[in-house]
């Protein structure tokens, strides 16, 4: 873990820098660096811009840590709109929806396994109903086991339904091994969350050892790989493994998010790879851009002159 990502999530908690932080406009350049906007169509939009450019999506309604049944509700209704609306735009073949258990009432008490489950079946039929997918983003690794046992649920009915595994946690190599089968659509990423030693890789270089151990996994596999990732040594080692595979394009994709290296998503895009621009999209905007600050050191300065600059 770099040294600076942890006192940056610790601060991110904070509800004095939350307050402040959240009042910025969206249009703010450091937001807009990696959300296009708030409403669905701005995130309709923003997809219809990186297709024309090559490119797939998938997009995120903006939201996590729910507690509140209505909000659940709410942004259930939020991904139902947004289906439609890229159904009707024509854009459902180019791009899926990823939706965070914690956004659709996961986090509620008791009943939030059954009501996650309910309300992510509920995206699932509104996504196949306009022809495309969902993929389940992974939280913290308390919620692994029960995001896991709501996948292999969704799957019964919608086996198209997507993972994520995070390279960082310890376990997520013997996961990788039992999600690599055939029609499994598995996401690896190397994970943004703050975790403890005893069940996550802490150095840098013991989680892109596990990611490559993954990679290998999953590409040696019979599913369909999503190598989601900005490291560009990752890149060139997935490019190689999928070779040594015979792996062949369209087998496997490239994902990263919105706003980070886009010229590198259009170099691998115009060589003939499948790749997918992860779009955030709404107003709770504020723990997703927390995380991507956190991983990158530079971006500190820039944030905190912008916060200066506010007052
Ligand atoms: P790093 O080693 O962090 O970065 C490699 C290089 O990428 C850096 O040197 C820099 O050049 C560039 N870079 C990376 N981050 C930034 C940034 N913020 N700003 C500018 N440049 C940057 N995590 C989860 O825990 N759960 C999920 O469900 C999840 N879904 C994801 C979906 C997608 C499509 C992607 C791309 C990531 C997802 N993540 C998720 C986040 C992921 O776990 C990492 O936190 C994030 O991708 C940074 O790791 P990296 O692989 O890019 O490598």
């Amino acid at each position: 873990m770099s040294l600076l990502r942890q006192p940056i999530l610790l601060l991110a908690r904070s509800s004095g820098v939350k307050k402040l932080v959240s009042t910025m406009p969206v249009t703010s350049g450091i937001v807009t660096g990696y959300v296009p906007g708030e409403s669905t169509a701005a995130a309709v939009e923003a997809t219809g811009r990186l297709v024309d450019d090559g490119l797939t999506v998938t997009l995120d309604f903006l939201g996590e840590d729910t507690v509140d049944a209505e909000q659940a509700a709410a942004t259930v209704a939020a991904y139902v709109e947004v289906l439609k609306a890229l159904g009707e735009r024509g854009l459902a073949r180019r791009a899926e929806v990823s939706v965070k258990l914690s956004a659709i009432g996961q986090a509620l008490p008791d009943v939030g396994d059954k009501v996650a489950l309910e309300n992510a079946r509920t995206i699932c039929r509104a996504a196949r109903n306009a022809g495309t997918t969902v993929t389940l983003d992974m939280e913290d690794h308390t919620t692994t086991d029960r995001t896991l046992a709501v996948l292999r649920n969704l799957r019964k009915d919608f086996p198209e339904t997507g993972a994520v595994l995070q390279a960082y946690l310890r376990r997520t190599e013997s996961d990788c091994r039992s999600l690599a089968h055939e029609g499994s659509r598995v996401r690896l990423c190397k994970g943004a969350y703050n975790e403890p030693e005893s069940v996550a890789f802490q150095d840098k270089i013991d989680v892109d050892k596990s990611y490559v151990r993954c990679l290998k996994v999953l590409l040696a596999g019979a599913g369909y790989p999503m190598i989601a990732t900005h490291d560009p040594r990752m890149i060139a080692i997935a490019a190689s493994l999928a070779s040594r595979f015979g792996r062949a394009t369209g087998t496997y994709e490239y994902q990263m998010l919105y706003g980070i290296r886009p010229e590198e998503q259009r170099r691998l895009a115009a060589a003939g790879e499948t790749v997918r621009v992860y779009v955030p999209y709404g107003q709770e905007w504020y723990g997703y851009l927390m995380r991507r600050l956190a991983e990158r050191p530079q971006n500190l300065t820039f944030f905190l002159r912008s916060l200066i600059s506010k007052k």
